[in-house]
């Protein structure tokens, strides 16, 4: 059995839910060899629960949760439980769309380096830790029985991989290989590529946020920025929008948003490619206005490093989109940076705001959809942040008497 300690000061940590470890934070005698499953200790030798351990990597050491007794499981039993407890998660959530949703959400299951989302009969993985990679062929199997799935691939074109000495690839694991798969979310069809599209293939994690425009966008003109294939549109659409409009720099995302839209009969969206900083502007120049704005731009910071930047960013965008709207209207601004926290994204907002000659209000913050649990160990498993802002309704003043 392998047993992996920690400095003491690195027990401190640990005992305070730190779940990650570098090297300076491990006892001088780590083990060298394969990347495996340890048992992780405190300096002075107390148990804390089992860990995946690669020396290869950066990131030596990341927990992943109690196991009864002293010894490491075999990999089999390991992954055996741990897959089942993530699957019976989903199912006790009662997903609501099972044919797509994530089964599996890395450290926040028990199974750090490891994503798994199903799409109807499709299953693809991301894997970013040398011991997923490693046990593949205990997880593929078990995944495969357990879900029926007739396709499972890789999608590990992934910049994290290559830190880790793993290299970035495309590829199918087992079964057939499927270009594109239907899903349905609310009420929608949507055709998702898993070995093409963005991610997964799918942006799961904002189901409850579409969910919202969906309720929110009766009678109202609605605004899509960053597009992609159209799924706010989409629902804004078949929730009663009198119209949507899609931007997006990407011409064959928004070709599939239009032929979506005809697919599931809604009418009344409008697409059109261009950069959305220039849009914007243009925009604010001829005084446009809209009901519902969703703003969702891609992860700005893609390390630390670039956090300064992407708030930049994200003022401007939410400045020049708070202006856009309407009395009474809504503005959907969303973060998916893992470098920039909720309370940054709500200082940035409320710096757009302060110039501003309306009032704005924070009404909703609406978290990932519950198949993409927050590990509360690790703040950065709340990596997706969306706020719901409302410039509220001028009341007319009474007539005086
Ligand atoms: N809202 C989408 C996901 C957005 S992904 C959904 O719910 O499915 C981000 C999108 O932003 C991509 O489609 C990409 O083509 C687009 N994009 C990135 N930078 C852009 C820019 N500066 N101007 C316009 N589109 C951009």
């Amino acid at each position: 059995m392998t047993t992996v300690r920690l400095t003491t000061a690195a027990t401190k940590l640990a005992r305070k839910g730190h779940p990650w470890f570098f090297s300076d934070d491990l006892a001088t005698d780590a083990p060298q060899g394969d990347a495996k499953i340890v048992r992780l200790a405190g300096h002075r030798g107390e148990d804390l629960g089992l860990a995946f351990y690669s020396a290869a990597s950066r990131l030596r050491v990341r927990r992943c949760g109690g196991w009864p007794g002293a010894a490491v499981p075999g990999p089999e039993e390991f992954f055996r439980e741990r897959l089942t407890e993530a699957c019976a998660q989903r199912a006790e959530q009662r997903a609501p769309e099972p044919r797509g949703v994530r089964l599996v959400h890395g450290d926040a299951d028990g199974l750090p380096g490891l994503v798994v989302d199903r799409y109807a009969d499709c299953l693809v993985l991301q894997s970013s830790a040398a011991v997923i990679e490693r046990h593949l062929s205990c997880i593929v199997p078990w995944l495969r029985e357990h879900t029926g799935a007739v396709s499972v691939l890789a999608r590990n074109d992934l910049p994290t991989r290559r830190r880790e000495g793993m290299p970035e690839e495309v590829r199918l694991l087992d079964g057939k290989r499927v270009e594109e798969v239907v899903i349905e979310e609310l009420g929608i069809r949507h055709r998702v590529r898993p070995f093409a599209g963005h991610k997964t293939g799918f942006y799961l994690d904002q189901r409850l946020a579409r969910q919202r425009v969906q309720e929110l966008a009766a009678g109202r003109r609605v605004l899509d920025l960053f597009s992609y294939q159209g799924a706010f549109s989409l629902a804004a659409l078949r929730g009663g929008a009198s119209s949507a409009l899609a931007i997006d720099q990407s011409a064959p995302a928004l070709e599939r948003a239009s032929a979506a839209a005809a697919e599931n009969g809604l009418v009344g969206l409008e697409v059109e490619c261009a950069e959305v900083f220039a849009w914007l502007r243009t925009a604010r120049r001829a005084e446009r206005r809209f009901d519902l704005v969703v703003l969702d731009p891609p992860a700005f910071a893609k390390s630390r490093g670039e956090a300064e930047a992407a708030l930049a960013g994200y003022r401007d965008l939410n400045r020049l989109a708070l202006r856009l709207l309407a009395p009474g209207g809504y503005l959907l601004s969303c973060s998916c940076s893992h470098h920039v926290s909720g309370v940054q994204l709500e200082g940035v907002v409320r710096q757009a705001a302060a110039e501003l000659p309306f009032r704005i209000i924070l009404r909703e913050r609406i978290p990932a959809a519950p198949d993409h649990p927050i590990w509360v160990s690790l703040p950065q498993s709340e990596y997706l942040k969306v706020l719901l802002l409302q410039r509220p309704c001028v009341v007319p003043e009474p007539p005086r008497p």
